[in-house]
């Protein structure tokens, strides 16, 4: 007798549900998307990356103390500080009024702590050094000790760049996932916490390293694609510029402090871990509509492992697609976007994939 008056509540009760659903999807994905009115396409972070300090025998992951010391000075003219890494998690939420210089340094190397970190620890620098726990304490590298030390200044913020080093990306994701929590476990041992950033080893990561990194409570991890960080970048694929002996060279490096962040939405393939058959990549880029006219960008790449300048089509006014003509030769494979903003100064967005059978 009373069935129908209760089919009718449940099917209202149904509606209700579906209606507060999609509201609080609406609310969550509304608050991921960046309010474009409240943000400044011109002001950004720029994360320089070194590695090893005056081991010239190295020039990959080498700078030479004389150029570090030049590239310090050149940073010190434009006026705009080194952040820490507190400071870089506040403003880079915010809307940013002016442009920072986030200095990283990968792998702590014994040549770190005995050539650059006199002259960051006298001059002030903040930065962040981010460390392998397997490494620790082995022939050429920092040993907790000096970890310590440096930590203890207030200058340093110590971040997670895994356990073993290895190329982690072609590991099965038991494998990585047991390798990070490793070195999470050391850094609560030897630390007292487990720091809460990250750098990919190499740069690389694929979307099952990325998952991990985020199951993981990681909140910012940084790759080896060149960029300008803004706040519409996703936080666990953030660009830095590697800087070494090749790259170091001055007037390339006054360029690079001097780029622009360049906004975008996404990038696909959203896997930057390629194999064969997706080699080489349908690589789409979406801008932000009406943010930054980017008809006049210009792609370089590596397909077929010469660098060569790429034909690009626009899909639609916010919409490109980079139409590679030949498969990624190396282990890498690297797109280079530019976009003239003005005097001497560029939007600059970099793109890595890892070639999965190199
Ligand atoms: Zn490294």
């Amino acid at each position: 007798m009373n069935k129908e008056p209760i089919s009718a509540l449940q099917s209202i009760d149904k509606k209700l549900i579906v209606f507060i659903l999609i509201l609080l999807l609406l609310s969550i994905s509304k608050s991921f998307a960046i309010n474009l009115n409240e943000f400044n396409p011109d002001k950004g972070v720029i994360a320089l990356m070194y590695h090893r300090f005056n081991e010239n025998k190295y020039p990959s992951t080498n700078i030479r103390s004389k150029i570090f010391l030049e590239h310090l000075n050149e940073i010190n003219n434009t006026k705009f500080e080194f952040i820490s890494f507190n400071k870089f998690n506040e403003i880079i939420k915010k809307k940013m009024e002016k442009n920072y210089f986030l200095l990283t340094i990968d792998d702590a190397f014994e040549s770190f702590y005995l050539n650059a970190w006199p002259v960051l620890s006298k001059r002030k620098i903040p930065f962040i050094l981010f460390v392998s726990t397997r490494e620790v304490g082995k022939y050429g590298y920092m040993t907790w000790e000096q970890i310590k030390e440096i930590k203890s200044s207030g200058l340093a913020t110590i971040g997670n760049h895994s356990h073993s080093h290895e190329y982690l990306i072609d590991w099965k994701e038991k494998e990585i996932r047991s390798d990070l929590e490793k070195s999470i476990k050391i850094f609560e041992k030897e630390l007292g916490y487990s720091p809460k950033l990250f750098s990919y080893p190499f740069g690389e990561y694929s979307t099952i390293l990325k998952k991990i990194v985020a199951d993981l409570n990681f909140e910012f991890a940084f790759g080896q694609h060149s960029g300008v960080i803004d706040s519409s970048k996703d936080f666990l694929e953030l660009p830095r510029f590697p800087i070494n002996e090749k790259y170091g060279e001055l007037k390339r490096f006054k360029s690079i402090i001097q780029n622009l962040p360049f906004p975008y939405k996404k990038i696909t393939p959203e896997n930057r871990y390629i194999k064969g058959d997706e080699n080489p990549p349908k690589v789409k880029i979406k801008f932000f509509e009406n943010l930054i006219d980017v008809k006049n960008i210009t792609c370089y790449s590596n397909e077929g492992n010469v660098w060569r300048k790429s034909d690009i089509k626009f899909i639609n006014e916010s919409e490109l697609e980079i139409l590679l003509k030949e498969k990624f030769k190396s282990e890498r494979g690297r797109i280079n976007c530019s976009l003239w903003a003005e005097k001497n100064r560029w939007r600059w967005l970099g793109i890595q994939y890892v070639i999965a059978e190199y």
